[in-house]
């Protein structure tokens, strides 16, 4: 089931997530429903609060539903490493509209549990070590525009300050 994208200023956004306790059949749903969700926007990451759902887990695709093996569902996730640095423009399914560069690691290990509920260690660089930073940020309760200063970010945030007194957010 595709379930709406919450969009910047939802308070669950902007609250630390909680740790997903056991996997079970409910987690297991909430995760197909945020894979459907995902490839619907399209994107390439959704984390649990951002369809409302505070908890600790995230998927990735960076071919967004291109090769399946691609896919990725992390529970609990933490870093273990994080290395060097990368300027890349994003977006957020949550600020739809909105792009800005972010500096990013380019490298990170991830460590988290996959469905079943076994530990495991993913390594990304480029667009995925982004991915997993945004998704982490995600479950830490920050969104991409707070990386931003000054004059980005002010004009993004009265842009979407707009929208909201429009009732178009
Ligand atoms: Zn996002």
């Amino acid at each position: 089931m595709i379930r709406p994208i919450r969009r910047y200023g939802d308070a669950v956004l902007h609250l630390p997530a909680e740790p997903v306790g056991e996997i079970t059949a409910e987690v297991r749903e909430l995760v197909r429903d945020m894979i459907e969700t995902l490839y619907a926007a399209p994107g390439v990451g959704l984390a649990a609060p951002q369809i409302g759902v505070p908890l600790r887990l995230f998927v990735v695709d960076v071919s967004v539903g291109r090769s399946s093996q691609d896919l990725i569902t992390l529970i609990n996730p933490g870093f273990v490493e994080r290395t060097g640095m990368q300027l890349e423009e994003e977006g957020c399914l949550s600020l739809p509209g909105f792009n800005a560069t972010v500096a990013r690691p380019q490298f990170a290990r991830i460590k988290g549990l996959d469905l079943s509920g076994r530990e495991v260690i993913l390594e990304g660089k480029g667009l995925l070590a982004r991915a997993f930073q945004h998704e982490m940020d995600h479950l830490d309760g920050r969104v991409f525009v707070e990386h931003l200063r000054g004059i980005k970010r002010d004009l993004i945030l009265r842009k979407i300050r707009k929208q909201m007194r429009n009732g178009t957010w």
